[in-house]
């Protein structure tokens, strides 16, 4: 019996090849396997039973990495073949491509980094088929050695003779190597000229301890590095990066390191060992050997563990838990390109580790934490990207969808697949946006999708839609709520109907207004706004993002509160003079927080509010605030006047930021019983990036469900607008 089997998914690059062959000697069978674009073909010969053997095993039994989204088989004409091959890769032809993202080292690739009899004992760049860069030096389809930065380096025969055995664990892995004939190590000084080190990682962990900056080259970009325990050295970094408090995270050697540091809970430990090695907000333990300045007044810890050879070297050799930063200064873009960097990272790294593999796409860490047992991405990148995603409905036309204009994400789409890029960070910046229009063209040809149809927020003034209007394709706006409500729906497959709580910064709403307080009723296709807070006026427009006091002082007004303020600044307010109105959420947190004296302005974006949330995390339970919660418009000045009371009066500011989280709960809550009995649907989405919050992630979900809705909620992609791009893949779908 012969029967042809083709599996689609991603099954290139993992391994899914020599993993067939083995399979099919284990039952004796005749036939091939061969990588097309997109999906393998694969043809076994022998007796029933065992082909009936092979394919049950392939199919529940997968390689690990291997993610197969279709496979289907049939009979086909007996051709009496005994023997097994791997034919070579068909080239070119239609259908989307799978390209896999980056993939830690694997335990098996470990045992051999410490076996000082293998040949590649404390070769940093040991890899496998199950293991190692992906994406990050992928340069286009299909995935064979000669498109992946490690062309240039010829194999040697050692290398060549594993590559070619399929029953060898590096039967085609594209980026094997070993010291003799792969990538190499060296260590440059501050200016960029080459260090003499025998062994640069040695000489690295010693400067490490003496407290110096370190620019490392990492699998999708350069990261800074210095020991996360000594305060003066994390202090210059900062000055030097230009970062005043934003967190940063830290690299440690294992589980068990990790645990001297923070709180793991099962999940969270999951995290920190998968494949992806994101970096994961963990409960920071008391008394935590970190240096003050690493996470000032934060509760969590960001914590990542190593997921190179290069990593797990450094980390053994340097024996203390490493800040480890994106190599850049600011908000730019991170450096991965080598002369750039040594451009850029100048004047910040005292050394620089660096070695002659190119980065080919840029690849950020991801971050997440756990919020209500489950992952909850606030940036989606290295690690993930870009494994595509199931829309609930096929795409009429192959798309591109462009995203928001922070923490950009583009996502191409065709039919039911989704596939969203790694982060491309905030196209304010010009670097930023220069590299958001290379990755576009990037992924169009890995994925070999031609978009036909361009989607689009809203907003006239995003640097995407600006783009997206000069382009020759017909084009498609889905207004920014909505697409958050669509991204939340679509990765939990569901079409609607639903109640929306969408909770962000700011987007532009239909009426020219900045929305960010709103639910929306409605499917993937088509939303209603059925309530919103009740518009302030942003004093300064956009300048209020960054001084959260000037919301303070629209908020007080508003409520007939007593401000102190500027003259001029509320005569503008008055009159409308820069002054958009918003009815955005996390503008009510802004204001909050400068109420309550947390702060006068940001250092970054959506500081108050994750301060908010750390002032109430630990604090007992409180009683919401008063809120109006009758009609379409949430007044929300009643809470203003409440919150401004306990100020007052000098009320802890964790009860106040307590009672706070509390009354959202109950606005969220209050607002979607009053939908229902209008008729609205008992699911609800939670999105927006508000819902990064793990309190009123958890809470709003408890009491929604002790309602009687069923909520949906993100785990796959992020719920701020690193997720807006499936959204708007996903109501594009709906709508045409
Ligand atoms: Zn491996
Ligand atoms: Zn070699
Ligand atoms: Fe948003």
């Amino acid at each position: 019996m012969r029967t042809a089997i083709e599996v689609s998914g991603v099954v290139q690059g993992v391994g899914f090849r020599p993993f067939v062959h083995s399979l099919a000697s284990r039952f004796g069978l005749g036939g091939f396997v061969r990588n097309c674009t997109g999906r393998v073909v694969i043809e076994v010969e022998g007796d029933a039973p065992a082909v009936d053997a092979f394919v049950g095993e392939l199919r529940e039994r997968p390689p690990p990495l291997a993610r197969i989204e279709a496979i289907a088989w049939g009979e086909v004409q007996s051709r009496g073949e005994s023997e097994f091959h791997i034919e070579p890769s068909e080239a070119r032809e239609g259908g989307a491509v799978f390209i896999s993202p980056d993939v830690a080292t694997c335990a098996d690739c470990l045992r051999e980094l410490d076996d000082p009899d293998d040949r590649r004992f404390r070769h940093p760049f040991i890899n496998c088929t199950n293991c190692g860069p992906r994406l990050t030096i992928v340069a286009g389809a299909p995935y064979d050695r000669e498109r992946t930065s490690m062309a240039r380096f010829a194999m040697c025969e050692e290398c060549r003779r594993e590559y070619e055995d399929p029953r060898d664990r590096r039967f085609h892995a594209q980026p094997l190597c070993c010291p003799r004939c792969g990538p190499v190590l060296s260590v440059l000084d501050g200016r960029g000229e080459p260090i003499e080190a025998i062994d640069p990682i040695v000489h690295v962990a010693a400067a490490l301890r003496t407290g110096r900056i370190v620019a490392i080259k990492g699998l999708g970009g350069y990261h800074l590095a210095c020991d996360a325990r000594n305060e003066s050295a994390v202090g210059a970094l900062r000055a030097r990066k230009l970062r005043e408090e934003k967190p940063f995270a830290l690299m440690v050697a294992d589980l068990a390191a990790a645990d001297t540091l923070a709180h793991v809970s099962a999940v969270e430990r999951e995290l920190l060992v998968s494949a992806a090695r994101p970096i994961v907000l963990l409960r920071r333990r008391d008394g935590a050997p970190v240096a003050g300045s690493v996470a000032p007044h934060d509760p969590l810890l960001g914590i990542m563990l190593p997921y190179t050879p290069l990593h797990h070297l450094l980390l053994r050799e340097a024996r203390m838990p490493l800040v480890m930063t994106s190599g850049n200064r600011c908000d730019e873009p991170i450096a991965h390109d080598d002369g750039d960097a040594l451009e850029r990272l100048r004047g910040i790294a005292d050394l620089f580790l660096v070695h002659d593999r190119p980065i080919h796409t840029r690849c950020d860490d991801s971050v997440l934490r756990v919020a209500g047992g489950s992952a909850i991405f606030l940036r989606r990148s290295r690690g993930y990207a870009p494994l595509p995603l199931q829309l609930p409905v096929a795409l009429g036309e192959p798309s591109l969808a462009l995203g928001g204009q922070l923490k950009s994400v583009i996502a191409l789409g065709e039919a039911k697949r989704a596939f969203l890029s790694h982060h491309l960070g905030d196209l304010d910046h010009p670097a930023a946006f220069t590299a958001w229009e290379q990755s576009i063209a990037r992924y169009r040809d890995l994925c070999r999708i031609e978009p036909r149809l361009l989607v689009h927020d809203l907003h006239p003034d995003y640097a995407s839609t600006r783009w997206a209007e000069a382009q020759p394709f017909p084009r498609l706006a889905v207004q920014h709520h909505h697409a958050h409500f669509a991204s939340c729906l679509a990765e939990n497959g569901e079409r609607g109907p639903a109640i929306g709580v969408c909770f962000d910064g700011t987007g532009y709403g239909i009426d020219g207004t900045i929305w960010g307080g709103e639910f929306l009723v409605g499917d993937l296709g088509r939303v209603e706004r059925a309530a919103h807070l009740l518009p302030v006026p942003m004093p300064g427009g956009e300048q209020a993002i960054r001084d959260p006091w000037r919301m303070a002082v629209s908020y007080l007004r508003a409520a007939g509160e007593p401000v102190e303020a500027d003259g001029a600044l509320l005569r503008a307010m008055d009159r409308g003079v820069n002054s958009p109105l918003t009815s955005s959420m996390g503008r009510l947190f802004d204001a909050a927080a400068a109420i309550v004296g947390l702060r006068r302005s940001a250092t970054y974006e959506g500081q108050p509010a994750i301060e908010m949330e750390w002032l109430a995390t630990g604090a007992g339970e409180e009683a919401p605030y008063p809120v109006d919660l009758d009609g379409p418009v949430i007044d929300t000045r009643p809470l203003i006047r409440a919150l401004a009371r306990d100020v007052r009066e000098g009320t802890p500011t964790s009860r106040i930021a307590r009672r706070f989280h509390a009354t959202v709960v109950e606005m969220i809550a209050g607002t979607c019983a009053a939908l229902r009995q209008r008729g609205a649907p008992r699911t609800v989405t939670l999105s927006g990036g508000v819902f990064m919050n793990a309190i009123l992630l958890e809470e709003a979900s408890r009491r929604l469900e002790g309602d009687g809705f069923r909520v949906l909620r993100h785990r796959i992609v992020p719920p701020n607008d690193g997720g807006l791009a499936l959204g708007q893949l996903a109501a594009a779908a709906a709508m045409e």
